[in-house]
């Protein structure tokens, strides 16, 4: 059998191995025999080392003019979209998702690298009159200094893409910490990074797990930002982290969230949206539509239709394009959701409409595969109604009006996504403006983000800051204002123009 390749640390622009000269095994969740890479098992001293390097090669990189900066980030795009498909192919090998997601992930890698690289030239502040006369008035955006980033499994390039683009486009240095489930594609990415111009110091990745890579970067001094995607649990320590020393803290949390069709949709498109909304990434999106909430007069034929069209998902490994469904990231994924099935079976009135377990057959036991599975009559108070489950799990909710389904969307600890299907154009703007999301959609699936607008929820999804867009720059700087009086004599603001 073919050796796996050994991948190492990526610090001060050079692949090192890890201090405690240990490994970890990456594993084809589709494919549990398959080794994809064996990674380092770092620890806090390898942290420290690509803090003193990330904070050493700040000290020029913020000095490198904005649109220098974004040159190299396009050619780290135009390279990304070169290597696509191999990119793409290697996602698949680690985390599961079928090839056509995967390759929607780069994508969404490499458009974030081109709309960073144009916010070189962009980055705007703002020019003001000032109240006095002979005085200059502006607002400039300044790099922070080291940013640590710490990001899940789901969107292997994605998410990091999202983190590390805006915050070195501004002039800040990073090191980031790739979920253990996935750390090859932040290894691609990284290297593209490095040879395709940023200077030694400026991105540095380390591996290894939570609490010994994430949490000795999160509480170093010297870092001065964190971006966190991940579980609202571990969200919550690292804001507690990021308190005592007011570090700037962004995180994008947990997601339960929820399609409205309403008796008036178009059921078929409803169908369709529901589908992709709950098993596409095998359930596995913060986005995903893992609760579909619908109008007393159509909930029947809805759930006739959606459960049909749910068993004839076709489940299997993301790289055979006939699939449409991949395993779950790693087996303790997926003994969690194999355990919301069961909860869902004993919840009194919930009723398992398909699939509640793994697929039978010789081609699935090589992988972590899970059925598309689907409770109805589900109602709140449930656990499967108010707990992520991040899987192949989605629940039929029956609403007995309009503002029923409103009352009821809204009962949710977290704010990420939601969506209405409905032709009714008063229904469509009411749903917009009063379900507390961050995140809508009308007659579309709550998954489907494009990079130039803002991605973030509200509730227990997030803390008020904003990924993607111009938005995510506000994280990744700080404002400063700046009063230029050229009158020669003494003015004071408020007195001496009244
Ligand atoms: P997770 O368990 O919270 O892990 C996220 C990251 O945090 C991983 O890199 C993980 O490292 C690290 N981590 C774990 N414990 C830590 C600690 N004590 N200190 C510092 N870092 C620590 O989440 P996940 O299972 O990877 O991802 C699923 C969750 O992410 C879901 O809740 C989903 O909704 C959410 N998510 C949200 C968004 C969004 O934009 N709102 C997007 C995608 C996913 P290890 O991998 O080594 O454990």
């Amino acid at each position: 059998m073919k050796r796996a390749k050994v991948y190492k640390n990526f610090i001060n622009g050079e692949w090192v191995k890890s201090h405690t000269g240990e490994t970890f095994k990456n594993i084809n969740p589709a494919n549990t025999d398959e080794v994809v890479g064996v990674f380092q098992k770092s620890d806090k001293r390898d942290v420290n080392d690509a803090v003193t390097a990330a904070a050493k090669a700040y000290k020029k990189w913020r000095l490198v003019p904005a649109p220098k900066r974004g040159e190299i980030l396009y050619n780290i795009a135009n390279r990304l979209l070169k290597e696509k498909e191999q990119l793409s192919q290697d996602m698949t090998r680690e985390m599961g998702k079928v090839l056509a997601e995967t390759r929607g992930d780069v994508q969404e890698a490499i458009d974030m690298t081109y709309y960073m690289a144009g916010e070189g030239r962009r980055a705007f502040g703002q020019t003001t009159p000032s109240e006095m006369n002979n005085k200059f008035c502006m607002s400039v955006r300044q790099p922070l200094g080291v940013c640590g980033m710490i990001t899940p499994w789901n969107f292997p390039m994605a998410i990091p893409a999202w983190k590390m683009m805006p915050a070195l486009v501004m002039g800040n240095t990073v090191v980031i910490k790739p979920a253990t489930d996935t750390p090859l594609s932040v290894a691609n990415l990284v290297k593209v990074m490095g040879e395709e111009g940023l200077p030694p110091g400026v991105v540095n990745m380390v591996t290894g797990s939570g609490g010994s890579v994430g949490s000795p970067m999160m509480h170093d001094k010297r870092v001065e930002c964190v971006s966190f995607t991940g579980s609202t649990e571990i969200g919550r320590k690292v804001s507690e982290a990021c308190a005592p020393d007011f570090k700037h803290c962004h995180l994008e949390m947990g997601g339960k969230n929820c399609i409205i069709v309403m008796d008036d949709a178009d059921i078929d498109l409803a169908v369709d949206g529901a589908l992709w909304g709950a098993f596409g990434t095998t359930g596995q999106r913060c986005t995903a539509s893992s609760r579909i909430i619908l109008h007393k007069k159509i909930y029947n034929k809805f759930a006739r239709k959606f459960v049909n069209r749910a068993k004839a998902i076709k489940i299997g490994n993301g790289l055979d394009e006939k699939h449409q469904m991949g395993p779950a990231v790693s087996e303790s994924q997926m003994r969690s959701v194999l355990e919301y099935m069961k909860i869902g079976q004993q919840e009194d009135g919930a009723k398992l409409l398909c699939g509640g377990g793994r697929p039978k057959g010789a081609k699935y036991r090589k992988g972590w595969y899970t059925q598309p599975t689907v409770f109805g009559d589900v109602v709140p108070g449930m656990r499967v109604f108010h707990e992520e489950i991040f899987g192949s799990v989605t629940d039929l909710i029956p609403a007995k009006s309009f503002d029923d389904a409103i009352k009821l969307a809204n009962n949710c600890a977290y704010g990420l996504s939601a969506s209405i299907y409905t032709q009714n154009v008063n229904w469509a703007f009411s749903a917009m403006r009063d379900v507390f999301t961050g995140i809508f959609y009308v007659n579309a699936p709550t998954i489907g983000a494009e990079t130039h607008l803002p991605f973030g929820g509200t509730k227990h999804t997030g803390n008020g800051h904003r990924e993607a867009c111009t938005q995510a720059l506000g994280v990744f700087s700080e404002w400063k204002s700046i009063y230029v009086d050229f009158s020669g004599v003494i003015q004071r603001a408020q007195i001496d123009n009244q």
